[in-house]
């Protein structure tokens, strides 16, 4: 019998909650390892950004890494691991993310994250962007992203960008087109470009030889010919073309999409004395760096015992409302002083579990006198807003009493028997504390608080509602402390 308020599980005791993160390596037969998210960002550094000079352009690079995989955790979920170590995700590597230098750099800027308008930003970054950065839309036309306009970059020009030239037989590339089931004449016999941006990079190119002339994407060409050729051929999209007869020479600058941090450039800027917030505010321009909230517009809503930070009032003011009365409610059932308590009603999920580390299925996060809350839509959406108040309220009252080193469980168990809405029967099973603390897998962590509710409720008909809650600032007696959950204090009732 499932509860909806499962969604709802919360721990007063996670107070430093760590990200970690499962990476799969392409060697070793495709084994995964789970990192913090630290150890992540200096594998990524080492995979991404070796050639660093400077120190302050490896700490922005740490931030963008951070921010790249906060942003798109999950990315691989259905295949039970977070990120792929290839530049499909990030490239990383295990054996550089013990490389002092990189951990140093992820230390150094630990935790933090760029936001932009209170959301994680998109932190796109490219090898070299040749003098001019690329406009996001050219390249991911659906992100909205004011800070990824194409800007020119003198520190990439000063460090001399690099310039690159290829030539090919046009019969090999049509091979390498129609290698990737790219539509392409199968007598080529010139390219030429067919549409470009303003930053002069070729979005799309014409192929003209037997039959109608064919359009195609100059990012599909180049991954095309990267995959049949190798990644050594067309560097970037900023060329020229040069058709002489059956070859074809391509003349180019930048190295990558072009959009975002320009490492050629970033490096540049630290070698100059530049700081990572300053590389970071010239390649994000208006992007905040934060741990966690403080990129939020954050507004503060004060009941008599509550108080709601939001950054949508409107919608939020009824989670002031509604936790005020609770608030009240619990204070006269339990007969104890009213705590002052703080909730931070996040504005999306991805904040959330950044700020708490909490997976997305868990609703809230208590910690003393605060509540971290997923977006409170989200929550009364699926009509749990109230109870999921009601439960880390109850955390944050038990927990100012508890003697120290009482079990989680029992922690937990009186939390959920205070909450209980005469729902599901309790079936005593084992309710490891262990199990309670996990975040990895959420039916283990349901059954551990549905065992935990369980045995103190047993407590609870054999002695007493009183003599439970004395236990709370007392410690467990010795009887309760050595029964095992299997086999709880006989129920004589
Ligand atoms: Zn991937
Ligand atoms: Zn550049």
């Amino acid at each position: 019998m499932k509860r909806l308020s499962l969604f709802a599980l919360a721990l007063a005791s996670l107070c430093s909650a760590h990200v970690t993160y499962k990476v799969r390596l392409s060697t070793g037969s495709g084994k995964v390892v789970e990192l913090s998210s630290e150890q992540y960002v200096a594998g990524v550094l080492a995979g991404e950004s070796s050639t660093f000079r400077g120190e302050e352009s490896l700490k922005a690079m740490a931030i963008a890494a951070r921010t790249y995989a906060a942003r798109l955790r999950g990315r691989h979920a259905s295949d039970g691991y977070d990120f792929c170590d290839a530049t499909h995700c990030q490239r990383f590597e295990l054996e550089g993310s013990a490389t002092t230098r990189f951990m140093r750099a992820a230390a150094a800027t630990a935790g933090e994250l760029l936001w932009f308008k209170g959301q994680l930003a998109f932190t796109p970054y490219t090898r070299d962007c040749g003098g001019q950065t690329e406009s996001v839309q050219y390249v991911w036309p659906d992100v909205q992203a004011p800070y990824l306009s194409s800007q020119a970059d003198p520190f990439c020009a000063r460090a001399g960008s690099r310039t690159w030239s290829w030539c090919a037989p046009l019969q090999q590339i049509a091979a390498a087109l129609h290698a990737s089931n790219l539509n392409a004449p199968n007598h080529l016999s010139r390219i030429v470009a067919a549409e470009t941006t303003p930053s002069r990079r070729i979005l799309r190119l014409q192929l003209i030889g037997d039959g109608a002339p064919v359009l195609l994407s100059a990012s599909s060409f180049r991954f095309a010919l990267g995959r049949a050729l190798g990644w050594n051929t067309l560097r970037s999209e900023r060329y020229a073309i040069d058709n002489r007869g059956g070859l074809i020479c391509f003349h180019g600058t930048g190295e990558g999409h072009g959009v975002g941090l320009c490492q050629t450039g970033a490096d540049e800027m630290a070698l100059e004395g530049h700081t990572y917030r300053e590389i970071l505010a010239f390649y994000y321009p208006g992007a905040v760096i934060a741990q966690t909230a403080e990129g939020f517009a954050w507004t503060r809503m004060s009941g008599e015992t509550v108080t709601v930070f939001s950054t949508n009032p409107d919608r939020d003011h009824d989670v002031l409302r509604r936790a005020e009365a609770l608030n009240k409610t619990l204070a006269a059932r339990l007969h104890w002083q009213t705590p002052q308590v703080t909730i931070r009603v996040y504005p999306d999920v991805a904040a959330f579990r950044n700020a708490t580390g909490e997976p997305g299925w868990v609703a809230a996060h208590a910690s003393r006198l605060t509540i971290d809350l997923q977006p409170s839509t989200l929550l009364e959406g699926r009509a749990i807003l109230t109870q999921t108040l009601r439960h880390e309220l109850l955390h944050i009252y038990i927990e100012r009493q508890a003697a120290p080193g009482l079990p989680l469980w029992f922690r937990e168990g009186l939390v959920e028997y205070l909450a209980a809405d005469e729902s599901s029967p309790p079936h005593p099973s084992t309710a490891l504390d262990a199990d309670l603390a996990q975040r990895r897998d959420r039916s283990r962590a349901e059954a551990a608080y549905a065992a935990a509710r369980a045995r103190v409720l047993a407590l609870m008909n054999r002695y007493g509602e009183a003599t439970v809650f004395a236990w709370l600032a007392r410690g467990l007696p010795d009887e309760v402390k050595n029964s095992t959950a299997s086999s709880p204090p006989a129920n004589n009732k």
